[in-house]
């Protein structure tokens, strides 16, 4: 049996009269495959009112006859209906995570009059309100949310709107996603400006308030919407909403995405269709996200400083992640996508640090696996189910790098061109990368077994090597590094 796992005081019951609630939080038997938001935003009374229509698929074996929800904490569901206006029943809680006695939020279950089948589906359309709220209390120092008219944004990170989850990280973590088809209607002063991801409508007008829609064009992993008094630049392939103080920032951002875009093309092929790129700012330390189709969300310092463009580059080369299969994932995209940023500012903007970049991560990796902390234990494969992937970063940034230099540039490009060419529609695992560059040059088995299946990495350094000296002795007498295609820029002396 489980321990005590959740304290719940009941809505109902106003806060002051508590009911403190022990149960086991069970996981989530559905995906979300797409969602209609439709919400007008009231900047006087720092809330937001609307309904959600989120379209679900039991993915478990067995029928599933409860939606599990969350919401914001100040914010609460007025009705639950299913897209005919018949209504469901619910129950919501403002409850604490199991798992994290500093996470509340809205924790709402829709029961269903009959068992959704298993591989079924289900649309239910939930009515909800409240003010908005951040989470920086969590220690996501990034979630803070609130309406605002200077800058506002709707995002799942802040439960701005019902999204599918039960009160416990471990369960969350264990749930399925799938990219999702998302639609938006946002209503909001005249004045401002909405922004995301995938294609926008004419907004309009209705006196002084006006209504911004938006769809997407393929399915994204996130959906989140920005609202500012945004100026907008526009190109073929290119939309750049920016503040109007930044609008040297936004020209600098636009030859950026396009130096970039051509890079990554170049070495990892197209991306399906024609591509749509929208990248929005947002205020510093609010944090980026990227996708293609929900848009790449970048914060300010890269509109203002050229030394922070790697930032975009970052979040640029996640364009070119294929979905990522493992579950829970290890993230090694994102040690590609550290990587590839510094890459990118090195051939765009002429940034030569790659000593300092490994004498830096050598500083992380020393003080972040400080005991108790396992990184003697758990190999990078496994950051995902044992919650070490703030680790991912680094260690993989090490390693990719340590692969482009060990088989240099034209076959490491080429081993990531395949794997992203072959799962780009399916989606990948790290044990399909790791094939795909054994294909290539099996001179890359040796690094992915010592950063990424086992924890050799960390006893070397333990016993005083490196980083420096790791990465270069992976080298072989002959074998073509960076110096070979640019001698200009060649890191290693
Ligand atoms: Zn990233």
């Amino acid at each position: 049996m489980g321990t005590l796992l959740m304290v719940a005081l009941a809505v109902q019951g106003g806060l002051g009269s508590g009911v403190t609630l022990a149960r086991q939080v069970p996981g989530v038997p559905f995906v979300l495959t797409g969602r209609a938001l439709d919400v007008v935003v009231d900047y006087a009374g720092g809330s937001l009112a609307g309904t959600e229509t989120l379209h679900l698929r039991n993915v478990t074996q067995a029928p599933a006859g409860q939606v599990p929800l969350l919401l914001n904490r100040l914010m609460s569901v007025s009705s639950v209906t299913d897209p005919a206006g018949a209504t469901r029943a619910f129950r919501q809680d403002i409850v604490l995570f199991e798992d994290d006695p500093l996470l509340q939020v809205d924790a709402v279950e829709v029961h269903l009059p009959r068992p959704v089948a298993a591989g079924d589906s289900v649309s239910l359309v939930v009515r909800y309100g409240g003010h908005l709220v951040g989470y920086t209390e969590t220690g996501s120092l990034y979630i803070q949310d609130r309406v605002d008219h200077d800058f506002t944004i709707l995002r799942q990170d802040a439960y701005a709107f019902p999204a599918l989850g039960v009160p416990s990280r471990r369960a969350n973590r264990t749930m399925g996603y799938d990219a999702f088809d998302f639609s938006v209607r946002v209503t909001v002063p005249e004045g401002l400006v909405v922004a995301t991801g995938g294609e926008a409508a004419e907004p309009t007008r209705r006196d002084s308030l006006v209504t911004w829609s938006y769809h997407t064009v393929t399915p994204a992993p996130f959906m989140a919407i920005e609202i500012a008094p945004y100026e907008v630049l526009s190109r073929p392939g290119l939309h750049v909403f920016y503040f109007p103080q930044d609008s040297t920032g936004a020209h600098m951002v636009d030859r950026a995405v396009a130096g970039a875009m051509a890079r990554y093309t170049d070495w990892y092929g197209a991306l399906a269709g024609d591509p749509q790129v929208t990248v929005i700012e947002i205020p510093e330390m609010w944090g980026s996200q990227a996708s293609l189709a929900g848009g790449i969300i970048q914060t300010a310092d890269a509109f203002r400083d050229r030394g922070q463009l790697y930032q975009l580059y970052h979040e640029l080369s996640h364009l070119w992640n294929p979905n990522d299969l493992d579950r829970p994932s290890p993230r090694w995209n994102e040690g590609l996508a550290m990587f590839l940023q510094w890459r990118v500012a090195g051939e765009l903007d002429g940034w030569t640090g790659w000593d300092a970049r490994l004498d830096r991560a050598e500083q992380i990796l020393k003080s972040r696996c400080a005991p108790p902390r396992p990184c003697g234990t758990v190999p990078f494969a496994r950051y995902g189910q044992e919650e070490l992937t703030d680790l991912s970063y680094t260690v993989g940034q090490v390693m990719f790098y340590a692969l482009y230099r060990t088989l240099g540039p034209d076959a490491f490009d080429r081993a990531y061109r395949d794997y992203f060419g072959r799962y780009r529609d399916t989606g990948g695992t790290a044990a399909d990368l790791i094939a795909t560059f054994h294909r290539v040059d099996p001179a890359s088995d040796q690094i992915f077994r010592d950063w990424y299946a086992t924890t050799t990495w960390f006893d070397r350094l333990g016993a005083g090597e490196s980083v420096r000296r790791i990465v270069e002795g992976y080298a072989r007498p002959g074998a073509g590094g960076p110096s070979r295609l640019h001698p200009d820029r060649v890191p290693f002396q």
